[in-house]
């Protein structure tokens, strides 16, 4: 069993429960800051940002700060907020870990999945299975598939920093309504983290790119892994 830093308790690892809170873990920094009463609804694209909302901004900060204070990562924090409720936190810990997608917006995410779907594979409960909720695509949209699962739609994550690409696929995934963060690309450039390079690098055809990309390897083999989902008579869409 992997030792770690974030439980009090020895046998904190011991169940399932456990194992999940190491991979997100709920901090002390986020502990002390009451998000109780914040009262706002989500907020559009573009709108005004609410009053309540600048607490949220500060647990994340406070989460960025921990990790640098206890050398467990880069300066970077996050929270995901539901009904005015943080109901997932994440700060990165690639220092920690040795984990270089230990990122803040990554574990929150993780962190408010298992929360919303307490039924998923996240820290095993594996036999239950995962049971998302579907819901229709909205209107308009370029969806080719009439229904997909619900995820974190509903959902807003504040964040200290500028999300990476990484970071930032991963909100879409989670189909997150709202992004809120502090600093921008530049700011984190300039203390010595170079995210902004990825976001040109996407913008170029494969074989252009900073890292060796061959497409089409082997492609017969691969999609013998799409037949199988296709030929799966139960599978979930998502
Ligand atoms: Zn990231």
């Amino acid at each position: 069993m992997k030792t770690c830093t974030c439980h009090t308790s020895p046998d904190a690892h011991a169940t399932d429960a456990g194992r999940r809170q190491f991979l997100t873990g709920t901090m002390a920094a986020a502990a002390a800051i009451s998000v109780a009463g914040a009262g706002f609804s989500v907020t559009p694209a573009n709108a005004a940002v609410g009053k309540g909302q600048k607490k949220f901004m500060e647990e994340a900060t406070a989460l960025a700060i921990e990790s640098v204070n206890k050398g467990w990562g880069g300066p970077f924090g996050s929270v995901i907020v539901k009904d005015g409720e943080v109901i997932g936190r994440g700060q990165n810990r690639v220092l920690l870990t040795g984990c270089p997608v230990y990122h803040a917006e990554i574990t929150a995410i993780i962190d408010a999945s298992a929360k919303l779907n307490p039924k998923g594979l996240l820290g095993s409960d594996y036999a239950a299975g995962t049971i998302l909720e579907m819901i229709p695509r909205e209107a308009g949209s370029p969806d080719p598939v009439p229904e997909r699962a619900k995820m974190l739609k509903g959902c807003e994550i504040y964040i200290n920093g500028a999300p990476c690409p990484m970071c930032m696929s991963a909100i879409y995934w989670s189909r997150i309504d709202h992004v809120y963060f502090a600093g921008s690309l530049k700011d984190t450039s300039a203390i010595g983290f170079d995210d902004n390079f990825q976001y040109v690098d996407f913008t170029k055809p494969w074989g252009e790119r900073r890292i060796g990309v061959t497409e089409g390897f082997e492609r017969e083999t691969g999609l013998k892994a799409y037949q199988a989902w296709t030929d799966k008579k139960d599978r979930h869409p998502y």
